[in-house]
This record gives structure tokens, C-alpha cells and sequence, in this order.
């Protein structure tokens, strides 16, 4: 079939992928087998959508919010014996954990403008029930975001929940001339694989221990503290006793004392380690 003229809107984040190795290495990073459910976010005009339908995973659920791209998604969801199911929407607004079959893998070429609430909403809806493993594509700088290190600028709180829930790793990076049309950055096709702390980034006090922390980056983390309710001596306390310096801001804690403090602070709120 001809499909017609497409114009690309720069709000939707609409730079498809012209480089045939980009979505091969990201397939080849999601390890699909027959069992596997995934969700693809943003497929476009199906440049990742077809290699998943020529994998042996189950089943695929694309959500694409631009319904300008039916004639591509509609002749694949057509051709696809049932295994590809296009959702149109937004995903931001969707309520994941009624796609059915559950998702356990996300693949996709995300739209840059929205990476952190979409991993936050993967996390929070799809991590406790089924979520295993994620192949994002990126901008390079939100990935470097992802796994900054304690003592960055760039560390902040959705780094620091992936850093307790699993393993980041960098699959490739990704030139400008990979997409049509180019965007202006760099970017990176990461995955990370949910290993433990499942319903950590949905419980309300983790966030909420986060986003005290971090609201005003250049104070001390006990002084951010104080906005949670707790007394400045109790935290200094508290701070002594696991080693952490009361001059510390959020940014330069470590994992292990993240997973500490989280611990003295809420021993009733401790998620699973499954
Ligand atoms: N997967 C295709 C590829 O790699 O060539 C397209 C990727 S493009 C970077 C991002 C896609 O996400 C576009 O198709 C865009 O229309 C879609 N999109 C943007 N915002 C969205 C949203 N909030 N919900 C669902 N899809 C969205």
C-alpha cells in the first residue's frame, strides 16, 4: 500500500529511525522469547514494530497518540495474526496495568520531551506486577541523568530509584543521522533490568523522601528534611548513628545509604526484595 506524505511534528517528538542497526541492537537487547509481552511506546511508522513482529515474543501492545499514523500501524496490526494490538492515546493518560496480557519488556524510541514521567509511570504502574526489563532509546543526555553517580549535578531522583531497583547499562549510542529527520542530539539506547525493591518507586514515602531531599538542591539534606515533619536534632541523630555527615546533600548520597536512610526513616514501608 502507498502511504501518503508525512509531515513530522516536533512537539511529538517525531524523529524516526532510518538506521536499521538501531532497532536491531535494541531487539537483540530485549532477549524476547515466546513468553514475552511487550510494550512498545510511540512505534510511528513500526521502524522497531516490525522486528518485534518477526521475533518469537507472544504478544505486542504499541500505544501511538498521532492518529495521522494509521496507515502504517493499522496495516501491521492487521497483518499481524492478532499478536499486535495499537492503542491509540496518550501514553502518559493510560492506565497500563489494564493492558492485557501484562507487559514484561518495554522497547521503544521514546519521545524525548517526556522520558522521566514515562519511566517514573512504567515504574509505578508495571514494575510491581510484571515489569522485567526495559530498551529505551534515549537522548544522550537524559541516559546520563539515569546513571549519574553520587557527588553529580545530574544525579536526581529517578536515577537514584533505578539504582535500587536494578541494573542500567548503556547497549549503544546513537548519532544524529540515525533518524529522519535528524535531531539535534545524541542519543543512546539503554536498558535497564528490574531486579529487586519492585514496589519501591510506587510507594508514596520513597517519593516523598525524594522530592524533600531534593527540593532545593544546594541545602544540606537535613535541613530539606525538616519540611517532612521530622526535628532537626532527631535527624542528626539519625544521621550519625548510619554514618551519613549532617553537612550531606541529597546529591551526594550513595545507593547504600539511600537504602539506609529510606530504612531508619520508614521501617514499616520497606518493599519486597523479590
Ligand atoms: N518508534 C518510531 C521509530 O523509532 O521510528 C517512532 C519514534 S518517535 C521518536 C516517537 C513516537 O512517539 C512518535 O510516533 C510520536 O507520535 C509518539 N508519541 C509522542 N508522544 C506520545 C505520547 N504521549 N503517547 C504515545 N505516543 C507518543
Amino acid at each position: 500500500m502507498k502511504h501518503p506524505q508525512f509531515s513530522h511534528k516536533k512537539s511529538l517528538g517525531q524523529n524516526f529511525l532510518i538506521n536499521p542497526e538501531v532497532p536491531r541492537r535494541s531487539l537483540a537487547a530485549g532477549e524476547l522469547c515466546e513468553s514475552d509481552v511487550v510494550l512498545e511506546i510511540g512505534p510511528g511508522q513500526g521502524a522497531l514494530t516490525r522486528l518485534l513482529l518477526d521475533s518469537p515474543c507472544q504478544f505486542i501492545h504499541a500505544i501511538e497518540i498521532d492518529r495521522r499514523l494509521e496507515p502504517w500501524l493499522t496495516e501491521l496490526e492487521n497483518s499481524s495474526n492478532g499478536r499486535l494490538r495499537i492503542v491509540w492515546g496518550d501514553v502518559l493518560v493510560q492506565d497500563l496495568n489494564a493492558l492485557e496480557p501484562l507487559p514484561n519488556k518495554v522497547l521503544a524510541n521514546i519521545p524525548y520531551n517526556i522520558t522521566t514521567d514515562l519511566i517514573w509511570k512504567l515504574l509505578i504502574e508495571l514494575a510491581p506486577r510484571s515489569l522485567e526489563l526495559l530498551v529505551l532509546l534515549v537522548q544522550k543526555e537524559a541516559a546520563e541523568r539515569l546513571r549519574a553517580q553520587p557527588r553529580t549535578r545530574q544525579r536526581y531522583p529517578l536515577g537514584v530509584t533505578i539504582e535500587q531497583m536494578g541494573t542500567l547499562k548503556t547497549v549503544m549510542k546513537v548519532s544524529p543521522g540515525s533518524f529522519s529527520p535528524p535531531p539535534k542530539v545524541w542519543s543512546e539506547v539503554i536498558s535497564l533490568a528490574i531486579e529487586q525493591k519492585r514496589t519501591l518507586a510506587c510507594a508514596q514515602q520513597w517519593r516523598a523522601l525524594l522530592a524533600a531531599s531534593f527540593s532545593h538542591r544546594r541545602k544540606k539534606l537535613s535541613t530539606n528534611l525538616l519540611s517532612l515533619g521530622y526535628d532537626r536534632a532527631d535527624l542528626e541523630q539519625l544521621f550519625t548513628e548510619i554514618g551519613i555527615s549532617s553537612q550531606i546533600r541529597a546529591e551526594e548520597l550513595t545507593a547504600a545509604q539511600w537504602h539506609e536512610l529510606y530504612a531508619r526513616l520508614f521501617p514499616a514501608a520497606q518493599p519486597d526484595n523479590q
